[in-house]
């Protein structure tokens, strides 16, 4: 269960499955400061609205205009500390003046036509939670994220008892001041993307597009109910606040079921994804060893294909271990699996990061290593020679049994990419087979073979070990042999 919430929680960790608002939220911010000035152009101007309940007398007043205002400019500022600094004034100017207004009852009833009517409860609650969401979202996002969903909640009741025609608790909220303060409150809503209840709503994926339209057909459907029965049927006969509150009700259970509906979907659909990171990992990996498989390797050959041309060289090398079946015979299979585990660490402290190691099979290993200068590949490979010889001592420091001798002997061919990687690798095959046949432990580049009859030999530029004179195959094999068993006499 642990590492299922781990995984869930890394999943979250990565913000690019989430819709980007930040141009989205500058239109909502916008289309809130039409929407309030329109209606308080209407309120002077004596207009109505075709969806206004018969006898409604609810209006923008200029208080409720220019605290919706503020709070919709404040979106307007949110780049340099100095512009979020006049965003967050702009926030407590709207917070400010609305419940100055209001609650304090600074101006009386009768201030005169541009202070005409008062600014409703339901109006002022949500100003207030919305620039206080606005404003302590840094330090407590959680709380924040609350305030959004609440103040929704006084916008549904307003937008249900306007589409039912019915008369709410705490005065209503004009048509103007409720559009404006719906698009000021979807504007706040966006920047609590990161909120874990309400997440699979902004997913940018099916899951997300699923739960959007599952809420909004929840938020929908009863609303244009509402209105069919009230505005086009003009059935007026219901007028209880409770209603609303009911109906408000069968909304949130429509949205609060989409959103735990989507975030469920979420996170089965994180595990799905973690479990199929898992599985490529595996399928691209030899499990003993850790280094890449042949499938693995192909990746990593398309990317020598894609710079090819470019001013990066590549040069893939062949490793085969020496008498490794000797290992095998001498000291049991579990020791060679203990030499083979030892390879890729050993390897990969000469290995740049860019560059592939591969099991190609038993005891072969393929490098895909990147160079500058041939030089410089040249003292790398055999430096890695070197690495594997002391995986004996390595084993012995860590502790364990240790054959007395691993070997190995290297084939390194330059990649062009006229030739192609399969060709490439047949090549540095042709190498390694030229390192065996001359005497084993050490490295040949393709380029020094001496084509001919003298192919056998190690041409002057190969790099050779500090070595005994080449031996015939079946002597240097027993020498390596008498080598181990006195070894193995003495672990
Ligand atoms: P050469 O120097 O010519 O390469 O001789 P070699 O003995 O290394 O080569 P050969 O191909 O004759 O034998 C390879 C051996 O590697 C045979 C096989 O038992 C062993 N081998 C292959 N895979 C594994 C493995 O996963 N674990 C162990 N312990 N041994 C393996
Ligand atoms: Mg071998
Ligand atoms: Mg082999």
């Amino acid at each position: 269960m642990k590492e299922t919430d781990d995984l869930y929680t890394r999943a979250e960790a990565s913000d690019r499955h989430v819709l980007n608002f930040k141009a989205t939220r500058l239109w909502f911010a916008a289309l809130a400061l039409v929407f309030v000035n329109y209606g308080l152009l209407a309120n002077v101007l004596g207009w109505t609205f075709y969806w206004q309940p018969a006898g409604d007398s609810a209006a923008t007043t200029v208080v409720t205009a220019l605290s919706i205002s503020f709070l919709a400019l404040a979106f307007f500022f949110k780049r340099s500390g100095l512009q979020i600094q006049l965003s967050y004034a702009l926030s407590f100017a709207g917070l400010g003046l609305a419940i100055s207004t209001r609650a304090l009852e600074l101006f009386p009833d009768n201030a005169g036509w541009a202070l005409q009517g008062k600014m409703g409860w339901n109006t002022l609650a949500v100003i207030v939670l919305l620039s206080l969401s606005g404003l302590i979202r840094r330090r407590y996002y959680n709380v924040a994220a609350v305030g959004v969903l609440v103040s929704m909640i006084f916008i549904f009741n307003s937008m249900i008892g306007q589409s039912f025609g019915l008369r709410l608790l705490g005065g209503e909220m004009s048509f103007a001041t409720t559009w404006a303060l719906l698009l000021l409150t979807f504007a706040t809503a966006t920047l609590f993307t990161g909120f874990k209840q309400t997440r699979a709503f902004f997913l940018n994926s099916e899951i997300g597009q699923a739960t959007r339209s599952m809420a909004l057909v929840s938020i929908v459907a009863p609303l244009a109910c509402g209105l069919l029965l009230h505005q086009v049927l003009k059935e007026t006969d219901q007028k209880l606040p409770i209603e609303a509150h009911l109906i408000s009700i069968i909304i949130w259970a429509g949205i609060l079921n989409a959103m735990r509906a989507g975030n469920r979907l979420e996170k089965a659909d994180a595990l799905r994804r973690a479990a199929e990171e898992r599985l490529e990992r595996i399928a691209m990996h030899d499990p003993l060893t850790g280094c890449l498989n042949r499938a693995g390797l192909e990746q990593a050959q398309s990317c020598m294909a894609a710079e090819a041309g470019t001013d990066v060289n590549w040069a893939t090398a062949v490793i085969d271990l020496d008498h490794f079946k000797s290992i095998n015979d001498t000291y049991g299979h579990r020791m060679g699996d203990r030499v083979l585990q030892e390879v890729r660490p050993a390897l990969s402290r000469v290995m740049r990061p860019d560059e592939r190691i591969t099991r190609w099979g038993g005891e072969e290993f393929v490098l895909c290593l990147r160079y500058n200068d041939l030089k410089v590949l040249e003292m790398r490979v055999e430096e890695m020679r070197l690495a594997l010889a002391r995986i004996p001592e390595r084993l012995q420091t860590a502790g364990k049994l240790a054959p007395r001798r691993v070997t190995a002997s290297v084939g390194v061919c330059l990649y062009e990419a006229r030739q192609g990687f399969a060709e490439t690798l047949a090549k540095a095959d042709e190498a390694l087979f030229a390192a065996k046949k001359t005497g084993r432990d050490r490295v040949v580049f393709l380029k020094d073979i001496a084509h001919g009859p003298a192919a056998s030999r190690p041409c002057q530029h190969t790099i050779h070990p500090a070595q005994e004179p080449a031996t015939s195959e079946m002597q240097q094999r027993d020498i390596w042999l008498t080598d181990m068993k006195i070894a193995s006499h003495r672990d």
